[in-house]
């Protein structure tokens, strides 16, 4: 068989993607907490109301403790993680939703889980099946390669990987039946897990691969001999997608910990920056599972511009060796750039990414809490 060059380039590529088990350290939002009081602000009359309705007296830890047993059977989590009391220890609904149970699916109940968890062994391409970064699969969803915007999309495996979707579908569904039976405090506890899963899917990062190809640092191709070169390609690959992934959300951070003028003047109105499309209210059970789909299809549309917002704010320095942000090594001075004057149309750029994800995010989370809340 003859073979152009057209067939080894894709070759090429195809062996690159296949090997490169993508598995970004940074989990989503750096901190889900900080999102919520714009998710309760501004509520309908009627959800603040139950929202706002006393919890009366909590279970007990050990309570809480053999409820989660179950749920890890019935839910297929960790059973070995043991969870924290939210805190701070909540009087009503809203304040377990801005407390700490949003964060609680980034303790440990989606990791290390067994092969039984992953029947389409989705892992490989996500994130392993050991360790912090084993929750990937049910964290992010990439929906597959759309030949009308190769680039945008490009990703390996080129179907779609990932099961936040599903995951959304089935907490959202046990949150409101447990609501509907009167356990409001459990109800909402996963309500808030069903949520953290949907704001990370808002974040580009957990719905687009490679957000520029730009990111790679193809330079390593050059190294000696060849195949070491291809190995070296894989790994540095996935370490410079990490520190971009990891930027992005520490920036975040540090706006809204900044309380970032624009961004929450932006975020005041999130059910009109939204870009991520309507989806009907009468969609009954399924409307978790679509919400999650159209969240993820208006993260990938959002990739390409946060690829190159961030190359210009963060140039290519997180591409050099020995950068890595999830070791502390090489962490960029975020405080001198949010005010560089030089830096200031990248800043903007980054910001209206930033506002039109976490409106989504915001928007999305109202839209779960509405329907969760629905008799
Ligand atoms: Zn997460």
């Amino acid at each position: 068989m003859k073979t152009t060059a057209g067939t080894l380039f894709f070759g090429f590529f195809f062996g690159f993607f296949m090997l490169l088990s993508f598995a970004p350290q940074g989990f989503s939002w750096e901190r889900h907490e900080s999102i919520m009081p714009w998710v309760i602000s501004d509520l309908p009359p009627h959800l603040a109301t139950v929202l706002g309705a006393p919890l009366g007296s909590l279970p007990s830890a050990q309570t809480n403790k053999a409820f989660y047993q179950n749920l890890a059977k019935t839910l297929t989590l960790n059973p070995g993680v043991v969870l924290a009391e939210p805190m701070p220890s909540p009087a009503r609904p809203s304040e377990l939703l801005t407390g700490s149970a949003i964060d609680e699916p980034d303790k440990g109940m989606d990791e290390n889980l067994e092969a039984s968890a992953d029947p389409e062994n989705m892992r490989q391409f996500m994130g392993g099946t050991q360790g912090v970064t084993s929750k990937g699969f049910r964290h992010m969803y990439f929906g597959g390669m759309k030949l009308g915007h190769p680039f945008a999309t490009f990703q390996i495996p080129t179907h779609a990987v990932g099961l936040s979707p599903r995951r959304i579908a089935s907490l959202s569904l046990e949150a409101k039946n447990l609501i509907k039976s009167g356990n409001i405090y459990w109800g909402t506890r996963i309500l808030a897990w069903a949520m953290h899963l949907l704001q990370d899917l808002a974040q580009p990062f957990h719905a687009v691969q490679i957000p520029s190809l730009e990111m790679v640092p193809w330079g390593e191709l050059f190294n000696w001999p060849p195949s070491k070169a291809f190995s070296t390609l894989v790994s540095e690959t996935t370490r410079t997608i990490s520190n971009y992934h990891w930027a992005y959300e520490d920036f975040t951070l540090l706006l809204i910990a900044q309380k970032d003028l624009r961004l929450s003047e932006c975020l005041k109105e999130a059910d009109k920056k939204k870009t991520v499309r309507d989806v009907p209210k009468n969609l009954d059970k399924d409307y978790p599972g679509q919400l999650a789909l159209a969240v993820a299809q208006a993260s990938t549309d959002l990739g390409s511009d946060l690829g190159k917002a961030e190359l210009e704010l963060f140039g290519k320095g997180l591409k050099f060796r020995g950068v890595d942000l999830p070791k502390n090594q090489g962490t960029p001075n975020y405080a001198e750039l949010s005010i560089r004057p030089d830096l200031l149309d990248a800043r903007q750029a980054l910001l209206a990414v930033n506002c039109k994800a976490l409106s989504n995010a915001i928007w999305a989370s109202r839209g779960l809490i509405d329907w969760a809340f629905q008799p």
